[in-house]
């Protein structure tokens, strides 16, 4: 007896460009066939060192999108409001042509939780005038914490919801060695018990283990409130 998982699901990466990592990521991406975004920082952007924008060698439709400059403190806890602008636009310059057409932001969630910290009015005055749009998420599998187990966590929640926001990290935590992925939907074989259930099954093939459109990309938040996760209208 088999089964197939169609998981709806739109894929990005934070906290990048890292040179020993972003470049493999998108190897896997572009071997798939699947687009996504890259929400980097301005700071790495502009260090010498670093990776280049993952833009700069992309498969069709994959763009860098704005996740601020210094990563340092979530923008609703920062009273200087010419500090917020800085976060934002200057990593937008940083980014410049290559930037996701929508101009994309994702504030820092300072440990991924979504909540009033995440944006303070100043903040919201600096998107609105940028014409940008806040990309928020709703499932953190904790990649940077958990850098083997959370392959299983990423699964879990894409399987409890019908459509998943995901955030992993292309940074070098050794997380990204786990990243496989299949455009074609995860297989299933229930091979050990038709009572199996779905979720337990798929867990065990989780070397292949999801499906992503290539038509999906990420949605965007019209409303600010940071209570409500971004889906497309
Ligand atoms: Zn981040």
């Amino acid at each position: 007896m088999s089964g197939g998982l169609d998981l709806d699901v739109t894929l990005t990466f934070d906290n990048g460009p890292e040179p020993a990592v972003t470049p493999r990521v998108l190897d896997i991406l572009e071997g798939a066939g699947i687009k996504t975004t890259f929400f980097v920082l301005g700071s790495k952007l502009a260090d010498p060192g670093a990776a280049p924008s993952p833009s700069a060698r992309t498969p069709r439709g994959t763009g860098s999108a704005n996740h601020t400059w210094t990563h340092s403190q979530p923008l609703g806890r920062i009273g200087d409001a010419a500090r917020v602008l800085a976060e934002i636009v200057d990593t937008e310059s940083a980014i410049d042509e290559l930037a996701h057409p929508d101009h994309l932001f994702r504030p820092f969630g300072g440990g991924g939780e979504i909540g009033r910290h995440l944006l303070s009015p100043a903040a919201v005055d600096v998107l609105r005038k940028e014409k940008m749009t806040c990309v928020l998420w709703n499932a953190i599998p904790r990649d940077w914490e958990d850098p083997r187990g959370w392959a299983e966590v990423a699964l879990a929640q894409c399987l409890d919801q019908p459509w998943t926001l995901l955030v992993l990290h292309d940074l070098p935590t050794g997380a990204m060695g786990r990243l496989k992925i299949s455009s074609t939907a995860c297989s299933i074989t229930a091979g050990a018990s038709a009572r199996t259930s779905r979720r337990s099954a798929c867990r065990s093939a989780a070397a292949r283990w999801w499906r992503t459109s290539p038509a999906t990309s990420p949605p965007d938040a019209r409303d600010w409130s940071p209570t409500r996760c971004a889906r497309g209208s």
